[in-house]
């Protein structure tokens, strides 16, 4: 099983090893994207298809707090307009960022990266550390961007270390999905999932060879 139940929505496992990959991990099916009739995407393919979803699912990933996400629910529910704006605004990021991940040539994907990122970064406060120093946090009365900005920050940690050298594509039928590979062992998003989906193939394949 490749997802968990989180304030009763389905979620998928953060098995990416980095929020900024698991955020990417939020869709399905990169690698051959399944359209509508109309042509649209299809929709049971997104895990995050609305702002509550989108803000639990940070909460999930540890990327804000708890009572923070539970303020930027009530208020989302107050102003839906710009809650679905971030929703379309972090659809935009998520492709941008997995095309970039995917391909670090990319202009056209580190430009929509970086000026998301930038955004993020004038959302962000100076605060005085607990013993000492200081450490940059995103304001926390932020509207409701918040969530998308906490994504851009992840984004710009993974991006700005060497960490994005290890970033794998899982090679499962129809996956795509992103980790890190730091030993370079790892071959699939999820052993549970998609390596068991490869291996169950594989046998169907050999017993279909030996029985012609
Ligand atoms: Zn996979």
């Amino acid at each position: 099983m490749h997802w968990v139940e989180v304030d009763g929505y389905p979620l998928p496992k953060l098995c990416g090893g980095h929020p900024a990959l698991d955020f990417c991990n939020t869709w399905s099916g990169w690698d051959d994207v399944v359209r509508t009739p109309s042509g649209e995407p299809d929709p049971k393919r997104e895990w995050i298809p609305t702002y509550d979803r989108l803000a639990v699912w940070a909460r999930h990933a540890s990327l804000l707090p708890a009572d923070t996400v539970r303020r930027l629910r009530a208020e989302a529910a107050d102003d839906p307009r710009s809650a679905a704006g971030v929703v379309r605004a972090a659809y935009r990021f998520r492709n941008a960022l997995y095309r970039l991940l995917r391909d670090p040539a990319d202009e056209a994907a580190f430009a929509e990266v970086a000026r998301v990122a930038q955004s993020a970064v004038r959302a962000t406060e100076l605060v005085h550390g607990v013993r000492g120093g200081a450490r940059r946090r995103l304001s926390d009365d932020a509207g409701p961007a918040l969530p998308l900005h906490a994504v851009a920050r992840a984004a710009e940690d993974l991006l700005s270390g060497e960490a994005w050298r290890s970033v794998r594509a899982c090679p499962g039928l129809d996956c795509g999905w992103l980790f890190l590979d730091v030993r370079g062992r790892r071959r699939w998003c999820d052993m549970a999932s998609c390596g068991n989906r490869a291996k169950v193939r594989a046998h169907a394949a050999r017993q279909a060879a030996t029985s012609e």
